[in-house]
Order: structure tokens, then C-alpha cells, then sequence
């Protein structure tokens, strides 16, 4: 008997594009959303994206709510959350980088309403995805929820971002070659389930970025575009797993406990690219496959050594041997490497 069913839960509109952050009331009524919208957004985001979305409400009398958070904290998700008590929002308006993101959408999945996301960075596949979190001490708030009922990318606004966002987003992508890696071997060993549609989607998103590293350069409005249509096909890579497994294995382990280690030192990207590089190591040994990795987000101007992030080799160790303890998640990394091996991996690769 036929037992299995599935439920892809995907973005309904994304927009992407020059100029598309004035579309911003045309996408949110495409998507039907409806009541007063609350704008989370942080100090930056703030002008170069938030205050143009504010005014296109106040135009056609939507009457929008704002509020600015400082820090990915869940004292500022808290804060959102008294806000919407007293404005009684219809949905939730992301608008900045990875924090403001975040932290729009733990609110409104705890409000249960719809979310919108505007990033104004290209940094990470969370700007498609509904999966966060935020720090709280030594342990995370996270949340699967579905994704953003809306993307609104505006290419324009994203060139302008620093360049080493962008550099974090190509190395978040560039690290599905891994985390497929990954997820195929806990299919093997434990029987997790495995989806070759977005095993093949994830990776070949990888592959693509990769043939078109040359075209990305700082500046230039067409690499935020490849950076960002590659985001979103991660993220679509997500939603059709209906898990983070496509784009998120051992070397995210790895950023996850360097996060505790040496908190606030480099961005979420490149700490998985760095990861990547010892995770093809600890997958085959073989030179190739870890120097591509290396050699592609070298020519993306990523990090690929401690140095680079700015943390310390005893650093990298650190969170490279204590990886597997952050969650229940089957990775080459299985029950825990060695410190010999750690070192062995790290100094081998050029990491350390
Ligand atoms: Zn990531």
C-alpha cells in the first residue's frame, strides 16, 4: 500500500530585480495579505530600504507600524512582539540582512501571521527560507515555519550592500556540495529520508554559482542578481525537502558551534565555507574535491583559513571537534572526530 505524502510549502510571490522594492504594496496585495503591516527592520536597512516601503503604505493608507532592532537577540523578537500587541498587525514586514529577517519571522510565526521579506543583503539563504534563529544566552530560539509568503529583492539595493555580505551568501551556497554530501550519507547509514529532487536542486544551485564566479564582482548589480536567484533556489531546495538538509550539513554544525566559541567574529557564511572545505576533507581526503571548494571560494573573495575569519586555530579545533553535539543531525562528523584528527583535517586543508 501507497503511504507516503508530501507538503511543499513555497514563497507565493518572489520578486527580483531592479528597482522591485517599489512594488512593494503591488506584491503584498498579489499575495492577499491584508490589515496593518509591521515593519521590522534595523538602523541601515532602515534608510536605504525601510523608509521607501513605510511611505508606499502611508500612500495608500495602510497605516504601517514600525519597529528598529539593534541585535539578533530575542529580546528584540520580544520586543516586536509588544509592538504587534499594541498595532494589532496583519503581517510582518522583514526589511535588512540576516537579523531583521530573523527576527520578523520568529515573531510572526509566534503571532501566526504572514511574513514578508525584503532583503537589503545577500548574505544568507535564510532571506527565502522560514528557518532562523536567534542566540539567547548559550542556546538558540530557533523556528521551522513556512517560508515568506513574499521575497522582495531589489537588486539595486543589494549591489549597494558591503561586499563581504555578498561573499557570505556565495559561500552559504557553495556549501550545499557538502551538506548534500551529508544528508546522502545519513540516508545511507540511518535511513533519513533523502529527496533527489532537492538533492539535485541544492547541489546544482552550487555548481551554477561556482561556473559563474567569474561574473561576480563587487558593485555590480547582475552578481547580486546570481547571488540572489541562487538564494532563492536553495531555499526552494528547502522548502520541497520540507527540511534544511539541502543546504545545511556538518560544515553548518561547525559555524553553529564556532558561533558559541567565538561569538560576533565573522559572518554566518563564511564560517560554513570554511566548514565546507574541512567537511570535503573529513568526506573523502582526496585533494581535489576539498581545493575546488577551497579554490571557488577563493576566487569569490570568501575566507579560507582561521586567519581570514579571525579566529584562533584552538578556535576552529574547538568547534570542529565538538560540532556533532549541537543537534541531532547524522553528518560525517558522526559521533565526534579527534582532536588528532581535527588537527590533522584543519592543517592538511590550510585551515590552520
Ligand atoms: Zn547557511
Amino acid at each position: 500500500m501507497f503511504e507516503k505524502s508530501t507538503w511543499i510549502r513555497l514563497p507565493r510571490n518572489v520578486v527580483v530585480g531592479h528597482g522591485v522594492l517599489d512594488d512593494a504594496v503591488e506584491v503584498v496585495r498579489d499575495t492577499h495579505l491584508t490589515g496593518r503591516p509591521l515593519v521590522v527592520t534595523s538602523p541601515t536597512p532602515k534608510t536605504v530600504a525601510a523608509e521607501n516601503v513605510v511611505a508606499q503604505f502611508e500612500a495608500v493608507g495602510d497605516d504601517p507600524a514600525v519597529v528598529v532592532v539593534e541585535e539578533a537577540t530575542f529580546e528584540s523578537v520580544e520586543r516586536v512582539l509588544g509592538e504587534a500587541e499594541a498595532v494589532d498587525p496583519g503581517y510582518l514586514v522583514g526589511v535588512g540582512g540576516g537579523k531583521a529577517i530573523d527576527i520578523a519571522k520568529l515573531a510572526s510565526d509566534h503571532l501566526n501571521v504572514g511574513f514578508v521579506s525584503v532583503p537589503t543583503a545577500a548574505s544568507h539563504d535564510g532571506i527565502v527560507s522560514g528557518r532562523g534563529s536567534v542566540p539567547e544566552g548559550d542556546t538558540r530560539h530557533s523556528v521551522s515555519a513556512a517560508p515568506p509568503l513574499a521575497v522582495i529583492a531589489d537588486t539595486g539595493v543589494i549591489a549597494d550592500a558591503p561586499w563581504e555580505l555578498t561573499t557570505a551568501g556565495c559561500a552559504d551556497i557553495i556549501s550545499n556540495y557538502t551538506a548534500v554530501k551529508d544528508w546522502r550519507l545519513a540516508n545511507r547509514l540511518q535511513h533519513v529520508p533523502y529527496s533527489e529532487y532537492a538533492g539535485a536542486l541544492s547541489q546544482m544551485t552550487a555548481e551554477m554559482l561556482v561556473d559563474n564566479a567569474a561574473n561576480i564582482k563587487p558593485e555590480l548589480e547582475e552578481s547580486a542578481w546570481v547571488v540572489v536567484k541562487a538564494l532563492v533556489s536553495s531555499g526552494v531546495a528547502m522548502s520541497i525537502a520540507d527540511s534544511s538538509r539541502p543546504a545545511s550539513g556538518s560544515e553548518h554544525l561547525f559555524s553553529h558551534q564556532l558561533d558559541r566559541i567565538a561569538p560576533g567574529k565573522a559572518l554566518h557564511g563564511h564560517q560554513v565555507g570554511v566548514g565546507s572545505i574541512l567537511a570535503e576533507y573529513l568526506h573523502s581526503g582526496q585533494e581535489g574535491q576539498w581545493m575546488a571548494v577551497r579554490d571557488a571560494l577563493a576566487s569569490l573573495d570568501a575566507p579560507t583559513t582561521a586567519d581570514e575569519l579571525g579566529v584562533t586555530d584552538d578556535e576552529v579545533l574547538a568547534a570542529l571537534t565538538s560540532a556533532h553535539e549541537i543537534r541531532d543531525r547524522y553528518t560525517i562528523l558522526g559521533g565526534g572526530i579527534s582532536e588528532v584528527a581535527a588537527r590533522e583535517a584543519a592543517s592538511r586543508t590550510g585551515v590552520i
